[in-house]
């Protein structure tokens, strides 16, 4: 597959051919990507009928559209029978993709569909990055419409990329770290643009602190203290909040960057003021910013999504502790944009 190799290494994927035509191929993967080999244009049609098998590493099993065409949402399934789900969500100024970096999650969050479903395995770096070329493609196919504000100077391809999807991302460290370098050197994403969004995995947390890129951290915390947390992510046994907490301590020390917490409301369960409180302590000491998120609710999950009036008066008590806080604008929902969502359905 050709994604599966790395850019360094498409001569390999091309014996017997001049070195002008692996240019090119690069070029068709990673600068000007296409749904299918047909477009390649200077390519001879026997090498593209060759390759048309190999360009993607998955097939598309559920594409879905919402928002007036301005969130995509795919189920991608691999030659081996894993899922894999990804979301578009394009912005009058930027176009935001939410990757996955594992098929399956083993971090078995209790209100996340994702996390029910247990772990299949991690993804390669390259089915990683060949969701944000897939989406590339997509784009200059012409394919996402309705952006309200859209024109000229709206991206034509992804400008953000979120590791949000399925999977946590640094527990799939050394396939993830490659998928930075690939989008930030190969694809020329800007660091800045990529966000990882952890668990809380504290040596990952560290390693990625200690590489180059100024990629964005965002903590995803949903409970401010550890005896609840612990309950709602079952890796805080592991890594408690003290230890998160000075995990991202030291990223915002090595990269000058505040991270953010993301702190999904729950109905009854983390949505009191007494967490309120307790997180505006933490985001203090941190600098963070906090993005609460709406839960969006899940079939094999009881939680439900908090009441309006409660999340206002939640985020009232941050802001008037002196955090900056923003309700996420949640995407998709009718598409079932919440991680995991797209594959409970497949599954019934
Ligand atoms: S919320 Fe994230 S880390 Fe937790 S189970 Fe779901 S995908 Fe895994």
């Amino acid at each position: 597959m050709l994604y599966l190799n790395p850019p360094e290494d498409l001569a390999d994927e091309l014996p017997g051919e001049p070195g002008f035509r692996v240019a090119q191929l690069h070029e068709w993967l990673y600068d000007h990507p296409t749904e299918s080999t047909g477009q390649w244009s200077n390519f001879p049609k026997t090498l593209r009928d060759r390759l048309s098998t190999r360009l993607w590493p998955f097939t598309v099993e559920i594409e879905q559209t919402a928002d007036r065409g301005t969130t995509v949402k795919w189920l991608f399934r691999t030659p081996d029978g894993v899922s894999i789900e990804t979301v578009l969500m394009g912005y009058p100024n930027r176009v935001t993709l939410c990757v996955s970096s594992q098929a399956g999650c083993a971090m078995a969050c209790t209100f996340c569909a994702t996390g029910q479903f247990g772990f299949d395995r991690h993804l390669e770096a390259g089915e990683i990055v060949a969701q944000v070329a897939f989406a590339n493609a997509f784009i200059r196919a012409g394919r996402m419409s309705g952006v309200p504000g859209r024109n000229e100077a709206q991206p034509s391809r992804v400008t953000n990329v979120v590791f949000m999807g399925m999977g946590e991302p640094l527990a799939n460290y050394r396939r993830v770290r490659e998928s930075l370098r690939r989008m930030n050197e190969v694809m020329g994403i800007g660091a800045r643009s990529i966000t990882v969004s952890t668990v809380g995995v504290v040596p990952g947390i560290r390693l990625l602190a200690d590489e180059p890129w100024q990629v964005g951290l965002a903590i995803s915390l949903h409970a401010a203290d550890d005896a609840l947390r612990s309950k709602l992510v079952p890796l805080n046994e592991r890594y408690p909040l003290a230890e998160v907490e000075a995990a991202a301590a030291y990223y915002f020390e090595k990269k000058g960057r505040r991270v953010s917490i993301e702190w999904t409301m729950m109905n009854g369960v983390n949505d009191s003021q007494d967490q309120a409180g307790k997180l505006a302590e933490i985001a203090l000491r941190l600098g963070a910013h906090v993005n609460l998120i709406n839960l969006n609710p899940t079939p094999l999950s009881s939680e439900r999504p908090s009441h309006n009036r409660t999340l206002q008066r939640f985020k009232s008590t941050l802001e008037h502790r002196g955090v900056t806080a923003t309700k996420r604008e949640t995407r998709g929902q009718e598409i079932d944009a919440a991680c995991g969502q797209l594959r409970v359905r497949a599954s019934n």
